[in-house]
């Protein structure tokens, strides 16, 4: 075979024998006495640094990169007969030295309250609930524009309007006219009503009454409590019954709406207190219930609307403003969040936002509460309950299976497979494979993993470790000094 290196690649290729040779040399296999060199003069195994999967009886070049072979761990051990030898089969040894040079840290799985942190962007809309329209219910022309911005504040029973209207000239004549004959008190009752029903308030009818005096004006005033969010209306403009002047919202309180992502929704639930913040408000936050979580997803976002209800007398909270949140659940030891703390109260199912610790009725609709399913709040996690957690810079996934490597004793390691809950902000919530104390690799992980891999043991992704693919065994003799070295353990 004719090859030709530029000088270049020469040297890179050299490079990367080097940095090769020098990861083998500090990772040795733990040996379990004298049956390891019995192994190491019968099963030698050659193997590629870059191509692991190449499993060579004899030493020589790589058939696919052709870099030289270097020596791997036999996986054909002579036969054994107790269980645990089998099992120390996928155990490596790592020196003092190695440990510092492969940067491998260790830390023991702790019991500890689990949670996990959402934050997303949110917006601040109306509460729908709190908005009002303000409509005339005569023909006339407007005379008098009392509210005549956008934005002002008003409140329950102020004035709003002046409207000059001749049918409502005829309207008080009619009421005068009836009590006049005094004969028909039907009459007069729906001359009053007609009246009321056009926009005058019961004072102004009783004031009528009582002056007798009409007028060919009327003054709107307004029905609730609320800030001028539209205003149709101007000055001298004519207007007809059903039209509308002002649009009104409540600002009390606030909805706020959270975009939340298929993936995170199983952490989003009815009742859960979520903080928010704006960058238009420093230093403050703001906090509401989770009430509302939309039934159905955005197709072209992928997330879901939750909606919050936020507490606004302050008004500090505009809408359309943008404001981050945070959602904060806690795990079981099951894995699942934690209760929200409105488990077992009561609500409204037209209303949500009613949350009651007694049942009765809704003080919207009247309709029965109902009481809130889940296990009530005195059931959040204690010390009992703590999970079992392992840093997520310890777990190896493959996609099919988590993998970790334990430390079982002073520099040995050996992989664990483990089944673990939803992954929290840095870690993961233990099911099973792992128990108190268990000392797990957190930091060079992937690097034991590739170095289980090289020697044929079970790693990552061949659980059964691996098999020689060609060649067949012929003892060499030139066992290489540096992978036949027995690890040493410095004190
Ligand atoms: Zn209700």
């Amino acid at each position: 075979m004719k090859r030709i290196f530029t000088k270049r690649n020469l040297l890179i290729a050299l490079a990367v024998v080097v940095v090769a040779g020098g990861a083998v040399l500090f990772l040795n296999k733990s040996s379990d006495g004298g049956a390891d060199s019995a192994a190491e003069a019968t099963g030698q195994i050659w193997t590629c640094s870059m191509h692991p999967q190449v499993r060579m009886a004899k030493p020589g070049k790589c058939p696919i990169c052709s870099m030289p072979l270097i020596p791997a761990k036999p996986v054909a051990k002579p036969a054994t007969t107790n269980a645990t030898a089998a099992a120390s089969e996928s155990m490596l040894g790592l020196s003092e030295h190695a440990r510092a040079m492969a940067s491998v840290e260790t830390a023991a799985v702790q019991r500890r309250k689990m949670s996990r942190e959402i934050r997303v962007v949110g917006k601040v809309q109306y509460n729908e609930t709190a908005l009002a329209n303000i409509t005339t219910r005569v023909e006339g022309y407007v005379e008098r524009l009392f509210v005549d911005y956008t934005g002002i504040e008003i409140k329950a029973g102020d004035h709003l309007v002046e409207i000059y209207s001749p049918d409502l000239l005829v309207a008080q004549q009619e009421l005068l006219i009836a009590l006049d004959s005094q004969r028909n008190s039907i009459l007069v009752e729906s001359a009053k009503r007609k009246l009321l029903l056009w926009g005058l308030t019961q004072e102004q009818v009783d004031d009528l009454v009582l002056r007798k005096k009409v007028s060919d004006r009327i003054t709107l005033f307004s029905p609730i409590h609320g800030t001028v969010t539209e205003k149709m209306v101007v000055q001298k403009a004519m207007v007809k019954p059903g039209e509308m002047l002002y649009r009104l919202a409540n600002l009390e309180s606030v909805w706020v709406y959270l975009d939340i992502y298929e993936s995170e929704l199983p952490w989003v639930q009815y009742g859960q207190m979520v903080e928010i913040k704006s960058e238009a408000l420093p230093g403050q936050s703001f906090s509401g219930r989770v009430w509302f979580i939309s039934p159905v997803l955005n197709e072209e976002t992928r997330t879901v609307k939750v909606l919050l209800n936020i507490n606004n007398t302050e008004r500090k909270l505009k809408p359309g403003m943008y404001v981050s949140a945070v959602i904060r659940a806690e795990l079981l030891s099951d894995g699942k969040p934690a209760p929200t703390g409105v488990e077992g109260q009561w609500s409204c199912p037209m209303h949500p936002l009613v949350i009651q610790p007694q049942g009765g009725e809704c003080p919207v609709c009247k309709m029965a509460l109902v009481q809130i399913p889940g296990t009530p709040s005195g059931a959040k996690p204690d010390s009992e309950q703590l999970l079992l957690s392992v840093p997520v810079t310890a777990v190896l996934d493959s996609g099919v299976r988590k993998l970790v490597y334990v430390e079982k004793a002073k520099g040995q390691f050996s992989p664990v497979e483990i089944v673990t809950g939803p992954r929290t902000d840095d870690s993961y919530p233990v099911l099973s494979g792992l128990s108190d104390g268990d000392k797990v690799a957190v930091r060079g992980s992937f690097l034991l993993d590739s170095q289980f891999q090289v020697q044929g043991l079970p790693s990552l992704f061949y659980p059964q470790g691996q098999a020689v693919v060609s060649g067949h065994q012929h003892g060499s003799g030139t066992s290489p000094a540096p992978a036949a070295k027995p690890t040493e353990h410095k004190h």
